[in-house]
């Protein structure tokens, strides 16, 4: 299993290299990469997983993080909309729909970023349409997909994207964005 031993850091030139296509069908390491990259995501956000192996909590992660320059992600959370968002993908493109920004409130976070960034913010676009190839691991096959994502949803893909073009989110951070809306509002207790 994946730990956070095996994830390389801020720094690693790895991070800062465009990744290299994936080469299709599907290998039988890739296939393997990609379920264990799941893996990783699903026990990082399971309390009692992430405790005994201290895996810090991530809704994504992209090869390179594994120092593994792949043009592959996966992502699994759940999002705004309440459904699963779990998807393994090859070889990504990306296009905004919508080119005003927006950015997650209290900024992100990253599994290769130890530092803390809490309160500075990085823009994103507000809609965009990610083509990919699809890995299904519970049926083994891959399949072509087109997604057209907002939002929150939207910023996690861009995100884990972004890995794949040697970008870190600390690489545009800022204090302000004025001409960028928040994804959500942040609800208070009180
Ligand atoms: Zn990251």
């Amino acid at each position: 299993m994946i730990l956070m031993d095996d994830i390389i850091r801020e720094g690693h030139p790895t991070l800062n290299k465009r990744a290299q296509e994936v080469s299709l069908p599907l290998s039988n390491n890739d296939k393997k990469l990609l379920k264990e990259m799941l893996e990783f995501v699903k026990n990082s956000q399971d309390s009692e997983i992430a405790e005994q192996y201290d895996l810090r909590p991530a809704v994504g992660i992209a090869a390179p993080q594994l120092n593994i320059p792949k043009r592959m992600f996966v992502v699994h959370f759940v999002g705004f909309d309440n459904t699963l968002y779990e998807y393994l993908l090859i070889n990504p493109t990306l296009e905004p729909l919508d080119s005003n920004n927006i950015y997650l409130p209290g900024g992100e976070g990253c599994l290769s970023v130890d530092r803390p960034t809490e309160g500075l913010i990085t823009p994103r676009y507000n809609q965009i349409l990610l083509k990919a190839h699809r890995y299904d691991p519970y049926a083994n096959i891959v399949v072509p997909i087109e997604l057209d994502l907002s939002g929150y949803e939207g910023i996690v893909f861009q995100h884990e994207y972004d890995h794949l073009e040697g970008i870190l989110f600390t690489e545009k951070m800022f204090s302000d964005l004025p001409n960028a809306k928040p994804a959500f509002e942040i609800k208070s207790n009180d």
